[in-house]
């Protein structure tokens, strides 16, 4: 086992720069829809990088916790993935990109589920998938899932789960939707229960940063050794990270980013190299399609000074191999 957050020099100092060069960015706006997330402090901004063999670099705010929100969905994907398996799921929900925003209330065209895992309609279905395996423990094995991922016992936010039950209509419809459209058996109020649960998860960038390099590193969390996920699950879960994670922006991120990422109106962001690392970014201005600022560039700039676009040309990572031999 790796000791924990022993920081690389280059690579920290790399970090650094990233982030006192965009420490100055003030796009975006912080997520207003739940009173609880609008009181974040929009200043915030960490980054967090660990490499899948335990180099670890980080700069600014990347202890201060905020709510994992919609980058909770790969990771409840991957253990649906696990527990009932690729055919199962895939009749569930699809894998397809949707050029619409990440709550709309719609369906795959001709198919009873919903387009991908990566928008509220796909996770409220995955959210319904669980409960219906898993009971009334659903809750507390997703939260034993992403906390393995992470590496620690992650806490619920009650503020913001409560928050985001008392005012989530939208995902109640989607709920209902689904469960009329027979995705689940379960009652729709339980799986959009476990849903809002799921995303009030409170995490730190470090915390993202860990869950990419265990995603990175096949589904072993690369410091504590803990196998989460399983190969398939880890494939099929990046290959729609890639496709579909960045909502709306996807295509854009793909052709600036080119690697797996997921974001979350709560201002987190993670982006996973195969193999090779894992990013973590708090930075709670998100643009229109709710992706974070900050988050972005960040990840844009440590893919440009890394090589870590999946098409780069060279192996990807190449120049961070280098690097890291210290
Ligand atoms: N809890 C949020 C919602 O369901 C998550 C969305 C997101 O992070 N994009 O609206």
């Amino acid at each position: 086992m790796n000791a924990p957050f022993a920081a690389t020099g280059r690579l920290h100092g790399m970090v650094a720069e990233i982030h006192a060069r965009l420490q100055a960015v003030t796009e975006g706006a912080v997520a207003t829809y739940i009173p609880a997330l609008a009181a974040v402090p929009p200043e915030l901004f960490g980054i967090a990088v660990l490499t899948a063999d335990g180099a670890f670099a980080e700069a600014g705010d990347t202890r201060a916790r905020f709510t994992i929100q919609s980058v909770s969905k790969p990771f409840t994907y991957a253990l649906a993935l696990d527990l009932l398996g690729r055919q199962a799921m895939r009749q569930a929900v699809g894998v397809q990109p949707m050029a619409e925003a990440f709550n709309a209330l719609v369906l795959e065209p001709g198919r009873n589920r919903p387009f991908n895992p990566m928008v509220n309609a796909g996770a409220i279905a995955v959210a319904g998938q669980l409960c219906q395996a898993l009971g009334a423990t659903a809750f507390e094995q997703v939260r034993a899932c992403l906390s393995a991922a992470a590496g620690r016992q992650l806490d619920l936010d009650e503020d913001v789960y409560r928050s985001e039950a008392e005012t989530g209509h939208r995902n109640r419809a989607l709920a209902h939707l689904l469960h009329g459209a027979g995705v689940f058996r379960v009652p729709a109020e339980e799986a959009v229960d476990l849903y809002f649960r799921q995303c009030a998860l409170a995490v730190t960038a470090r915390d993202l940063a860990v869950m990419g390099a265990t995603m990175a590193n096949i589904g072993t969390n690369p410091l504590t050794g803990a196998e989460v996920f399983g190969l398939d699950a880890v494939r099929d879960t990046l290959s729609v990270m890639f496709t579909c994670g960045l909502y709306d922006g996807a295509g854009d991120w793909i052709c600036r980013v080119g690697v797996p990422a997921k974001s979350g109106v709560g201002g987190g962001l993670v982006a996973v190299v195969n193999r090779l690392l894992g990013i973590g970014v708090f930075s709670p201005r998100v643009d229109a399609a709710g992706n974070p600022v900050r988050g972005l560039r960040a990840c844009e700039a440590l893919a440009e000074d890394l090589g870590l676009h999946l098409f780069e040309a060279g192996n990807p990572g190449s120049r961070l191999l280098p690097l890291l031999a210290r």
